[in-house]
């Protein structure tokens, strides 16, 4: 029997999820939840996607807009064995009493606490901890970027330090009553939340993080610096190692990739899973390694990073896959990642 999945909140990260799980053989997309008609509800109506009414949102506001809705997010969780909540920061954990009510599971996004989950969750990193598990919090788009470096240098070389400056994009591109559109934005938070994330995956790690917002909406771009345990062969073989590992995207130098623009576009020449770029970006010509020094920049699209781990997680708790490279390469299949 197939896993039957609720998607709770369906905004920039909710809707990639939805599709997602649709396209998986061992789940099933039991509904999304609205809380007002717009043009994404119009979208997922017209997939095919259940509607169901969340939040203080009204039936009637629905049908005069003409579409059609199943119920509310109650009923809706009635029907799941597990419902992803990718409501916005810090709603999910007052989502956790209509979950817990209908004794559904449930996976939460980065922008709630650790505390709200009993795991904190990558794929890469510790797949096998969210077996079996009732909550699980995927961890956020930087967050998400960062562990799953980290699961590459730590089982390779391993890491005596870590410093890694995050710039940030200031909105996603929908959010255009966002900004800054014009300014460095200091994040006057020193270390950034960032590092203490990293460690609700990998405790112990000796990794600090700060982080500027910058008027872009395309990506986050991180500016790594680690000093790892042992030295490295080779620069060439760092890059392997990220080359090889899944949900790694390295570009060569030669295909004149000078930014994040041309990620996205290159993410949109390929139009696989809805033009995302769902892998950890490194450039070759961005990757220095002097002896034990390793620099290197990462980009993040994160409006879909998380998505796949949404997946992985689902597959985790309900022991769906023997192992986190097994379900990676089922969940990366299906949505063309890697292709
Ligand atoms: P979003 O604002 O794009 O979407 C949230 C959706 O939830 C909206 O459609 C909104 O109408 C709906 N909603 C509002 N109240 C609700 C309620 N009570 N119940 C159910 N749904 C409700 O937000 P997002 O960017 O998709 O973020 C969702 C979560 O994912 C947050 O925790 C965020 O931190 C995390 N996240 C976001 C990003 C990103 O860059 N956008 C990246 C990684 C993780």
């Amino acid at each position: 029997m197939p896993v039957r999945v609720a998607v709770n909140g369906y905004g920039t990260i909710g809707k990639r999820v939805a599709d997602a799980v649709a396209r998986q053989h061992d789940m099933v997309l039991v509904g999304v939840s609205k809380t007002r008609p717009s043009y994404e509800a119009d979208r997922a109506m017209a997939k095919g996607y259940k509607l169901f009414i969340a939040g203080d949102g009204k039936k009637a506001d629905f049908d005069a807009a003409g579409i059609a809705t199943a119920g509310t997010v109650a009923e809706m969780v009635q029907q799941a064995d597990v419902v992803v909540d990718a409501a916005p920061d810090k709603i999910g954990k007052e989502n956790v009493q209509l979950y817990e009510r209908a004794n559904v599971r449930a996976i939460f996004q980065g922008g709630e606490k650790a505390t709200v989950a009993e795991v904190s969750f990558n794929a890469l990193a510790n797949y096998a901890q969210a077996k079996g598990k009732r909550r699980v919090r995927v961890v956020s788009c930087n967050t998400t970027g960062l562990s799953r470096a980290a699961a590459v240098l730590t089982a390779k070389w391993g890491v005596e330090s870590w410093e890694a400056t995050i710039v940030r994009r200031a909105a996603d591109p929908a959010e255009s009553g966002k900004g800054p559109i014009n300014g460095i934005m200091p994040t006057f938070t020193l270390p950034s939340h960032h590092g203490p994330d990293v460690q609700t995956i990998f405790p112990g790690l000796a990794i600090a993080t700060t982080a500027v917002v910058v008027p872009t909406t395309l990506m986050h771009v991180h500016v790594n610096h680690v000093r790892l345990n042992s030295a490295p062969e080779s620069q060439a073989a760092v890059v392997e190692a990220f080359r090889s590992t899944p949900r790694f995207h390295v570009f060569r130098s030669w295909e004149h990739v000078d930014g994040t623009p041309q990620v996205m576009e290159y993410a949109r020449d390929r139009a696989l899973a809805g033009a995302d770029m769902m892998e950890g970006v490194l450039w070759e010509n961005g990757v220095r390694l002097d002896g034990r020094e390793l620099y290197f920049f990462q980009a993040i699209h994160q409006e879909s990073i998380v998505v796949p781990e949404n997946v992985d997680a689902i597959r985790a708790m309900f022991d769906l896959a023997p192992d986190g490279r097994t379900s990676i390469a089922i969940t990366d299949r299906a949505l063309g990642i890697g292709r």
